[in-house]
């Protein structure tokens, strides 16, 4: 865990302070200030009315981890992530299925100040077998859903769900590298491992350099936007990905993003913001394995 309990970054607090209260006034209307050569996303943490621990309990579990993600995220990239509120939202007791779980998420959960709204939902437990933990509808998008209450997946492993949808927002496809943060099939307790560090891909780390530094240096808010000369090169990246993984269906879903048009309202969901399949745990939850062993895919 971390200690800091501060909502902004303490580099920003200590690089910029003039401009700190320049952002925070900004934030209200972007959910992003940049300050000290990158960015900042902002961020609101809600969980359902499932969470069972008090409020400043949580907050501070939620703060600590989104902090960690941050840090492993910013060694690849110029931006962090930094909790600027809290919520909660009531979730449907009837619903059942991860999906409509992010659909519930993102029409009652509003994100504003910040720029990203990601929801813990504790509304179900997880079934036996392969199951979602997390999903978001692409990059840069404004809400992810995480699964959040279940005693098979322990909090190492709920780091690396974060890092990976914050790397989905960042533009990361899903890896066949049985060691990157971004393969599809994560809380196989590899996370918990000392010698396990949760790590990106090379061509995810290139794809999240170059959105970072567009989100850093032009504020871009949608994959389509980014510059013509970063769209051919994360053109080629995806495309190796997907030369190298083609049954997964991640790297089209992003480039057909990275082709959008500009839609007005961006809320509005086309059939190219169908979510990203969702991460899944594995079939059986293992224990902590003793020595590491080649990672099955999903089908
Ligand atoms: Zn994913």
């Amino acid at each position: 865990m971390l200690d800091s309990p501060s909502s902004l970054s303490q580099r920003t607090v200590i690089v910029c302070p003039m401009i700190l209260w320049i952002s925070l006034i900004l934030v209200a209307g972007s959910g992003s200030s940049s300050c000290w050569g990158g960015q900042t996303i902002y961020v609101k943490l809600l969980v359902d009315d499932e969470e069972v621990f008090r409020d400043e309990v949580w907050k501070q579990r939620l703060r600590n981890r989104l902090e960690k993600a941050s840090e492993i995220i910013h060694a690849y990239t110029k931006v962090r992530f930094s909790v600027i509120a809290f919520d909660r939202w009531d979730s449907d007791d009837s619903v059942q299925d991860f999906i409509e779980s992010l659909r519930e998420f993102e029409s009652k959960a509003e994100r504003g100040p910040a720029r990203i709204a990601i929801g813990f939902t504790s509304q179900y437990q997880l079934k036996q077998g392969r199951d979602q933990l997390g999903g978001t509808r692409g990059a840069m998008h404004s809400h992810i859903l995480l699964r959040e209450a279940n005693p098979k997946v322990f909090e190492p492993d709920r780091l690396e769900v974060l890092v990976h949808e914050l790397g989905h927002f960042l533009g990361a496809a899903h890896s066949p590298d049985p060691d990157s943060v971004m393969r599809p099939v994560v809380a196989d307790g590899r996370a918990r491992l000392k010698s396990f560090p949760i790590r990106f891909d090379p061509l995810n780390a290139e794809i999240m350099r170059l959105v970072g530094l567009e989100i850093a240096n032009r504020d871009v808010r949608r994959l389509s936007d980014v510059s013509p000369n970063v769209r051919t090169k994360l053109t080629v990246q995806y495309d190796r990905i997907a030369r190298i993984f083609p049954e997964d269906e991640s790297t089209r879903k992003l480039l057909r993003l990275l082709d959008s048009p500009r839609t007005a309202k961006e809320s509005s969901l086309s059939p190219s913001q169908a979510p990203l399949r969702p991460l899944t745990l594995p079939k059986r939850v293992p224990a902590v394995p003793q020595r590491l062993v080649p990672h099955r895919l999903t089908p």
